[in-house]
């Protein structure tokens, strides 16, 4: 459908079927597949690609989306072949390795571990190629429903200065942004979990051996745990995923506090013990969060402008990208099939509604003794061990009978938990701590 232009109350506005605000790998997506169905999409991104992003380690379901987006082959030319994690605890004497081969289906046994300055960039050529038409530097400003039906868009960019857009329909695809939900006031602080992070990139990191170099490892320590992730060309990053109270009380700069943080996990600092640090180090806010509702009329919210919990399952890409996939067929129905629409949102919902509380349920525990007790010594009874690392290949949306198995996971863990009563309050103290909101400061 050729872009028209037509002229609003106030100004000229450029029309289109689809808006997308954000072309990370869930705006790129989603684009892709509706451009590819024929719909008039357009994407605005606020930056530029290649851009630096965090969230390198891909999970094996991942690798059927790229399947179904025709871009295997450019991705594996980028990544670093992932077949399972690591996994360091102070309560155990070695590490113990999870490979993704032993999940319930054996027919995805790695993954992938990745820039994401060129995994993202891949994403957004292809929407590109698939005939989006998408804007770079340049950011949405604003966003509004009028009664008289459609979505008018406010865009500013260098190039072209404010613009003005009339769609039929929004996808807010802005990450941590969280354009619309900002917007709606409908973003609420997680009240379970709560953590920030610092991270960096280093260069000289000892790697594990043989096809195992490609694993994510993690390190848990007293006040979190850390990532370590392999990447292609040689770069390791690294990244400490702490309570935010720990992270407020850096009194160095990011840099140093990275280097420090680290040497109070000796396993980790023995891997890093020649490396340096390249470039410098990052340091994020809490971002543990949930909308009120993902799907609204002429709007859905996909990936991390709707939720992020945390990225200890390295599950964010995936949950961003089948969001983007979900979220195709909704967008598809509102605007070709409304008889349809209802039905489409609620499976969107209940699917992403699905993945994301699962996750959940671990990520809330995985700091306490029980839990990490129970996932360094993984016992295969009752086939808690395969349905485990099918959670952690992201295999929650294809109907593979895992649940029963994780129920009774659930039953061990908090039998487990009664038996180390004394840690678990322990554990279960310093995780409410972390969840009080510091007051602000006061001011002369
Ligand atoms: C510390 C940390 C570590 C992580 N590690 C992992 C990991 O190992 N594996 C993993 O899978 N996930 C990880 N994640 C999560 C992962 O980064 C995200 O879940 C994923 O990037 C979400 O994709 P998205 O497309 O929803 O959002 P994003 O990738 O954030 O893309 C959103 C895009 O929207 C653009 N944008 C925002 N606002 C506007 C606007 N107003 N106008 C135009 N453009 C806009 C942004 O520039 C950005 O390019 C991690 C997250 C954190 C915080």
């Amino acid at each position: 459908m050729a872009p028209t232009t037509r002229t609003s109350s106030d100004s000229t506005s450029e029309t289109c079927d689809v808006f997308i605000v954000g072309g990370g790998p869930a705006g790129s997506t989603v684009a892709a597949l509706l451009a590819q169905r024929g719909l008039d999409v357009v994407l605005a991104e606020k930056e530029r690609h290649p851009r630096f992003h965090i969230g390198e380690s891909l999970l094996p379901m991942n690798l059927e989306l790229f399947e179904r987006l025709g871009l295997s082959d450019r991705i594996r030319a980028i990544a670093m072949h992932k077949p399972g994690a690591e996994l360091n605890s102070p309560l155990n004497d070695g590490p113990v390795t999870l490979n993704f081969s032993d999940a319930w289906d054996k027919a995805h046994p790695y993954s992938y571990q990745v820039r994401r300055s060129e995994f993202d960039q891949i994403l957004f050529e292809n929407c590109v190629a698939q005939g989006t038409r998408a804007m770079q530097s340049c950011r949405v400003t604003a966003a509004a429903f009028p009664a008289e039906g459609g979505v008018s868009v406010t865009t500013d960019s260098r190039q072209d200065g404010e613009k003005h857009w009339l769609a039929r329909f929004l996808v807010d695809a802005s990450g941590r942004d969280t354009f619309l939900a900002n917007k709606l006031s409908i973003k609420k602080r997680n009240p379970h979990h709560a953590s920030a992070a610092l991270y960096g990139h280093f260069t000289g990191a000892h790697r594990l051996p043989g096809e195992a170099q490609g694993n994510i490892s993690l390190f848990w320590f007293e006040h979190g745990w850390f990532w370590f992730i392999p990447l292609l060309d040689g770069t390791t990053s690294v990244g400490a995923v702490c309570t935010p109270e720990y992270l407020r009380a850096r009194k160095t700069d990011p840099d140093r506090f990275l280097l420090d943080t680290i040497a109070l996990c000796p396993v980790l600092a023995r891997r890093l013990e020649d490396a340096s640090l390249v470039g410098n180090a990052t340091a994020t806010g809490n971002y543990s969060y949930r909308s009120e509702h993902m799907a609204g009329d002429r709007y859905i919210l996909l990936g991390d402008a709707y939720a992020f919990v945390d990225p200890v399952f390295s599950s964010g890409v995936m949950l961003a990208m089948q969001s983007a996939f979900l979220g195709a067929d909704v967008v598809e129905a509102c605007l070709r099939n409304p008889a349809k629409a209802a039905r489409s949102k609620r499976h969107f919902e209940k699917s992403v509604g699905h993945a994301l509380r699962h996750f959940s349920w671990f990520i809330y525990r995985m700091t306490r003794p029980a839990m990490l007790t129970l996932f360094m010594a993984p016992s295969n009874r009752l086939r808690i061990r395969e349905a485990i690392l099918s959670l952690l290949s992201g295999d929650l949306y294809r109907g593979t009978p895992i649940y029963r198995s994780l129920f009774a996971f659930r039953v061990i863990y908090y039998a487990t938990s009664a038996l180390m009563f004394k840690q678990t309050i322990r554990a279960w103290r310093a995780s409410r701590r972390s969840l009080r909101v510091p007051k602000p400061e006061r001011t002369a």
